[in-house]
């Protein structure tokens, strides 16, 4: 009794695995619902077609071919499961993209609450001092109305606080 080779053909192959099996003499029989009898001298005249995602003696058929598809597969599997914890899966910001409100800092409204003490200065008396607008890095000591250079704020002071001028 020569050695047989049981394949159990993948879905897709089963029909050309059928067709093969009934075309060889003596026919290669089956021995189960989808497991096929194959002698070992008559397994590589199998077609690969009737082969492919088969299982061969329990263990799953590899071709050449497709076995450098896996291998690619796998190496994309893997690249995507690193991808998962680069850092820059965690990126939050994207440079030129508005931030989340809850990205800002709390005191992120010095500026727009700065708005009320410049129209309360307005009140007092007109004043326009265009830097009042471009930051606060020299608070007037006597309203807090930031001013962006120290020259616009004494400007301010001597205009505004006259009697407290420094
Ligand atoms: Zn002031």
């Amino acid at each position: 009794m020569p050695d047989l080779i049981h394949v159990e053909p993948a879905p897709e192959a089963r029909i050309a695995l059928a067709r093969w099996a009934v075309a060889q003499t003596p026919k290669v029989t089956t021995v189960g619902p989808n497991t096929f009898a194959i002698p070992a001298d008559l397994f590589p005249s199998v077609p690969e077609e009737a082969l492919t995602g088969s299982r061969v003696d329990g263990h799953r058929y590899v071709s050449p071919d497709e076995e450098a598809s896996v291998s690619t597969e796998e190496g994309t599997a893997e690249a995507e499961l690193t991808g998962v914890a680069q850092p820059e899966g965690f990126r939050v910001a994207t440079p030129g993209e508005a931030l989340p409100e809850e990205a800002y800092g709390s005191d992120s409204t010095s500026l727009p609450a700065a708005e009320p003490a410049s129209q309360q200065e307005a009140s007092v008396g007109p004043e326009p001092d265009p830097k009042a607008e471009e930051g606060a890095e020299y608070p007037c000591p006597f309203c807090d109305r930031p001013f962006a250079s120290d020259r616009g704020r004494a400007t301010h002071v001597r205009r505004a606080h006259p009697e407290r001028e420094l």
